[in-house]
């Protein structure tokens, strides 16, 4: 069962307990429910819908799927989904003292807002004499477990990826079977608009991609543009549909898509560290001056620069809300090396379109290739002809973008 602080509940369990929801969307290996149903007779599971969260409308559409999803696998057990409107902090309390919660379990995050978020919440918590416990399971190794001699994150991937790969992973936890709910709670409404999400939001089918997934041709495949061979489990384990950790475990994934989580995690620990990186240069000193045009990124953004790889991965983006990795460095070097236009522009207009749209590795990645960021050769650039001979080969993947116009 879960791995339960002692501080969580005094240990003693607890009559009702909250599990805030918020990018962990999933009963199976979800250590903040688990503790929360090991600990409490009844458990209340919520979703507080947040206007200051600006999602685009691809991944406000895979959320309303994945809700829906949640909400259906808590029916099953007995319990369900909790569904508020407002600050999430407010109206967590707000419902705390509605059921007369003990405790409120959450899974940490690392971006700015999450993290304030977790600041407030245990601040209220705090004055409300409620215990409040948050789990490290958006990645699988928590942000600063970590640590380089005389830092308290990883700058650089590969010495990272050297320890990473040498811990020990934690269990994975079964769904509850059981979740009680307090009697007499409005459930709320759940958002509308899951039926025009790119690719269906939800645990279910993480799950289901998960398990149709064998990676057995990742390593030769991962770059092959037209042939689509990575797993696009993107989406799932930005909303937390899918444990990072029962993934890696899963038998016969080969080390190199392990690695590519690995990636997920170290971004994650960068952004933890240094939460300004969606809008400030990580690397001191860099170079952060743009001299590219409004004319020259509505182009990028419109798929219209007459690049022929770098105009196929912007229209898969605009019509399928995700691109290809090497699309993604290549479009993204193009805008920033080429063009010269500011690596914020860029990142936004990705973060507006993007269904697997994500703080740390949308920001990490984007000031990785634009040479502000973790890269140790700052100045590298793709070329987009040379990317598309050796990875696009066929020409396939150009074709089935740019024949679309
Ligand atoms: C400019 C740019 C922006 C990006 N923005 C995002 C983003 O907003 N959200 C996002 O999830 N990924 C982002 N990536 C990383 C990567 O492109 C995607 O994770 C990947 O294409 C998703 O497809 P997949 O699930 O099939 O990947 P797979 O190759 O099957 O990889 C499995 C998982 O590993 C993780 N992963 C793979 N590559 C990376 C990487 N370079 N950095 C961090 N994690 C990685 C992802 O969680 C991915 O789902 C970005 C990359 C670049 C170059």
């Amino acid at each position: 069962m879960a791995d339960v602080p002692a501080d969580y509940g005094k240990g003693s369990g607890m009559d009702t307990a909250i599990v805030l929801f918020t990018r962990d969307l999933r009963v199976h290996d979800n250590p903040a429910l688990a503790a929360a149903c090991q600990l409490a007779r009844r458990v209340v599971p919520l979703f507080v819908r947040d206007r200051a969260v600006r999602a685009g409308d691809p991944r406000q559409a895979f959320l309303a799927g994945a809700l829906a999803d949640l909400r259906g696998s808590l029916r099953e057990r007995g319990g369900d989904l909790v569904v508020r409107e407002g600050d999430p902090v407010a109206e967590t309390l707000r419902l705390a003292r509605e059921v007369g919660a003990e405790g409120v379990a959450v899974a940490r995050d690392v971006s700015r807002f999450a993290q304030r978020r977790y600041d407030r919440l245990a601040e209220a918590c705090g004055a409300h004499r409620i215990a409040l416990k948050g789990f490290d399971s958006v990645t699988v190794v928590a942000p600063f477990a970590l640590r380089p001699a005389g830092g308290d994150h990883y700058k650089v991937f590969s010495p990272y990826w050297r320890r990473w790969r040498e811990l020990p992973h934690r269990a994975v936890l079964p769904a509850p079977s059981k979740v009680e709910l307090p009697a007499g709670v409005a459930v709320g409404r759940l958002p509308g608009g899951a039926d025009r999400a790119p690719v269906p939001g939800g645990e279910r089918a993480a799950r289901e991609r998960m398990r149709r997934w064998d990676g057995s041709d990742y390593v030769e495949g991962h770059d092959d543009l037209a042939g689509d061979r990575t797993s696009r489990l993107s989406p799932y384990l930005h909303f937390g549909c899918l444990s990072p950790v029962e993934l890696i475990g899963k038998a016969g994934v080969p080390e190199e898509f392990v690695r590519q989580v690995c990636w997920r995690d170290f971004y994650a620990q960068v952004c933890a560290a240094f939460p300004q990186i969606v809008d400030t240069p990580y690397r001191p000193g860099a170079h952060d001056e743009w001299r590219g045009s409004d004319a020259d990124f509505d182009r990028w953004a419109a798929g219209e620069t007459g690049v022929p790889l770098v105009d196929a991965g912007m229209r898969q983006l605009a019509a399928q809300g995700w691109m290809h990795n090497r699309a993604r460095l290549v479009t993204a070097s193009y805008l920033t090396k080429d063009l010269g236009v500011d690596w914020r522009r860029g990142a936004a207009h990705f973060m507006a379109a993007l269904v697997d749209g994500d703080v740390a590795n949308n920001y990490g990645n984007w000031q990785w290739v634009a040479g502000t960021g973790n890269d140790t050769r700052p100045y590298r650039k793709f070329n987009p002809h040379r990317q598309a001979e050796r990875y696009d080969p066929s020409g396939g993947y150009r074709q089935r973008w740019l024949d679309r116009v």
